[in-house]
């Protein structure tokens, strides 16, 4: 598999030039706004071409897909023009700004025959399985509720357009919300139907909400409660899901490295379930790579990345207007 990394940004360096090679992915190029971060990027991570020319990237009949992960206004227009090319794409979350935009991207793969991705790591760390494993055994009996712990803070070098920059899809609910719902829609294999939120900037946010708490509804009754935050220093992160039966306590899970916790608590007392410990985006690249070649479907495919964002826009919309919000996913299911 050859690739083009659109954006020179600072999770394909941290992470996702590093996850593709693992699996045997060549980077051929990478493509920024400005040739000159595109040329550092290129030369810090050997990669043999670039460029800010996205239709000349697209070009290159070697390239078999792109990984998108510019800020995400940008994320429309790019995945357009990569599905026009008959590229196969991985897109950063949240797919795009509007709901209606992120199901015509997925549309378009789809009548182009492309494969296409939603880089939802969360759902690719063993901890999060391991969850999803014990609620799918019975072991808690029927789920009653999810908590989502996710109010972390915002490390300085990524506080730019985050906090201050709603054009280009800045604020908590799209970066940390998107994320917390494809959590819940994984682990309990359903999609909420309405939610209720508030929202705040509380000391990050300039112009966008750096806080948000809401409550959602499933359709089997069981009841979600996330909250997101940019300025929670010593919160940590976690989940837990309750049963009539038993609670899993899973602490240190919503995070982009194989860490954390998982405990179960029953009648029988307190059990500690142990989980693989790999590295999540590498798991996301290999199920892309092996859905390319025709055996299965990515981790997180393109309506997974339609369906998390049609929940942040509800908590968004449920906390501006300060009423309870039917979850609109666009017609797509
Ligand atoms: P960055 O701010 O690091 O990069 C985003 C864009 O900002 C880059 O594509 C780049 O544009 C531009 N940029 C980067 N550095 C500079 C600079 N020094 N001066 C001017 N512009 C610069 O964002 P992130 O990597 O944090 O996030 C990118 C995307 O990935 C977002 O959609 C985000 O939601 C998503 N993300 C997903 C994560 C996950 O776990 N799935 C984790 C983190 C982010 P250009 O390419 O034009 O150079």
């Amino acid at each position: 598999m050859r690739w083009a990394l659109i954006g020179a940004s600072t999770i394909a360096r941290q992470y996702m030039v590093g996850a593709i090679r693992a699996g045997h992915g060549e980077i051929s190029h990478v493509l920024s706004a400005s040739a000159e971060r595109a040329g550092t990027f290129a030369a810090a991570h050997h990669i043999p071409n670039f460029g800010s020319d996205l239709e000349e990237i697209l070009a290159d009949p070697d390239i078999d897909a792109v990984y998108i992960s510019t800020t995400n206004e940008k994320h429309l227009s790019q995945a357009f023009a990569a599905v026009k090319a008959v590229k196969h794409v991985l897109c950063e979350k949240p797919l795009a700004l509007t709901l209606e935009d992120a199901v015509a991207m997925v549309r378009a793969a789809d009548e182009a025959g492309v494969v296409f991705a939603t880089n939802h790591h969360l759902r690719c760390s063993g901890s999060h399985r391991a969850v999803r494993a014990l609620i799918a055994s019975g072991r808690i009996g029927r789920v009653l509720s999810l908590r989502l712990h996710h109010a972390v803070h915002l490390p300085p070098h990524l506080q730019g357009w985050r906090i201050n920059a709603p054009d280009a899809g800045g604020g908590v609910i799209p970066d940390i919300t998107v994320h917390d719902a494809d959590v819940a829609r994984f682990l309990l294999g359903e999609d909420p139907v309405a939610v209720v939120a508030q929202m705040a900037s509380s000391g990050l946010g300039e112009g966008v909400e750096d806080s948000a708490m809401s409550v959602w509804t499933m359709p089997s009754g069981a009841m979600v409660m996330s909250h997101e935050s940019f300025t929670h220093p010593f919160a940590g992160s976690g989940l837990e899901v309750h049963g009539t039966d038993g609670s899993i306590f899973a602490r240190d899970v919503m995070t982009q490295n194989p860490i954390g916790l998982v405990d179960l608590v029953t009648a029988s007392g307190r059990e500690a379930i142990e989980f693989e410990k790999h590295d999540l985006y590498e798991e996301g690249v290999r199920r892309f790579h092996a859905a390319v070649a025709g055996e299965g479907e990515p981790a997180a495919t393109g309506l997974d990345g339609v369906k998390s964002l049609a929940v942040a826009l509800a908590v968004r919309d449920a906390a501006i207007r300060g009423v309870r919000v039917d979850v609109n996913y666009g017609g797509l299911v």
